[in-house]
């Protein structure tokens, strides 16, 4: 990626912000630390907006302000509302949309028709690597709008890839990974509920399984940091998971219609947003056990 420089006597460049959650807010804090002038919006009002960021009441007020615009939104249908009234905004001047939400393929190919170059930019690696700058940002767009939204890019993360030309090819990208990352999660809830019931210890359990063949960022990273602690408190929700694993086995089913795997690891992560909507992620585990 870019490397960003800070101007020097000029204006501050301004960047637009839409949607300060659990990953938003992270994102936005970014951008201000790498010194742009930030104005952010969120439905849910101003309480989330990172300080030094200058608080808009809505996205055209954004619109106003910015001509790149960075969307964390929950879903496809929020992102295509959101752009709308950016893009149609009395004065606006958002020529850029950097759309970091997890959205799917379809919806990205979408956006991209609404008006404003769109530059799918979807993340992985939790609000902990959003805020260690860690976060791996996959991005694909034009290669003009690629180079335009780059030093945006570089404020939001140093971790940063172009995986294609065509908006959309990140989201599968995205969707690809979350489903390997949900299923994996799930996987190691039922592999460590039966090491327990055999008596196995989990911290035993992770030490070896971390330097065997079984290892993944579940048993790396998700049991050690939430479930061995007991923190639960990664950030992302079941909800949204499901979303991820219901999207992917969607669109894996049309375009490659490999998805053996995809229709159990959907069955599991359904049942488990339904029963506990919005609980951390990684109460996957609980949730296998019946605790
Ligand atoms: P979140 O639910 O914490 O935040 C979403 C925010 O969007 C909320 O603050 C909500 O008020 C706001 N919002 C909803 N509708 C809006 C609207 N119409 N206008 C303005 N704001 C609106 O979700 P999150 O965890 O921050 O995730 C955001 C996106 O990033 C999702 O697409 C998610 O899949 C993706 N993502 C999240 C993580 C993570 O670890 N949290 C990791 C990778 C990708």
């Amino acid at each position: 990626m870019l490397t960003e420089h800070h101007h020097h006597g000029g204006e501050r460049r301004t960047v637009g912000f839409v949607g300060l959650g659990n990953m938003g807010g992270a994102l936005a804090a970014n951008l201000v630390g790498a010194g742009f002038q930030v104005v952010a919006h969120d439905a849910a009002g101003p309480a989330r907006c990172p300080s030094g960021a200058q608080w808009a009441p809505g996205p055209a007020d954004v619109a106003r302000a910015a001509d790149v615009v960075v969307l964390s939104l929950p879903d496809g249908a929020v992102c295509a509302k959101v752009v709308r009234e950016l893009a149609d905004a009395r004065e606006g001047r958002v020529t850029h949309v950097v759309d970091t939400s997890t959205v799917g393929v379809v919806a990205a190919r979408e956006l991209a028709g609404l008006g404003p170059a769109y530059v799918d930019a979807p993340v992985s690696g939790g609000v902990a690597g959003a805020r260690g700058r860690s976060l791996m940002v996959m991005y694909a767009g034009t290669d003009e709008d690629c180079a335009r939204v780059e030093p945006v890019l570089a404020g939001l993360s140093d971790r940063g890839r172009r995986v294609g030309d065509r908006p959309g090819q990140a989201q599968a990208l995205k969707l690809a990974n979350n489903f390997l990352s949900a299923t994996a999660l799930a996987a190691t809830s039922e592999a460590v509920a039966f090491g327990r019931a055999a008596g196995l210890d989990l911290a035993v359990m992770l030490e070896v399984l971390n330097v065997s063949s079984g290892r993944s960022g579940a048993t790396a990273e998700k049991f050690p940091d939430e479930v061995l602690t007991g923190r639960y408190a990664s950030g992302f929700s079941n909800t949204l998971m499901a979303k991820d694993v219901g999207l992917y086995l969607e669109e894996s089913e049309a375009l490659s219609g490999a998805a053996a795997v995809a229709a159990v690891t959907r069955a599991v992560w359904e049942a488990f947003a339904a029963a506990e909507p919005g609980a951390d992620f990684t109460r996957i585990y609980p949730f296998t056990t019946g605790a």
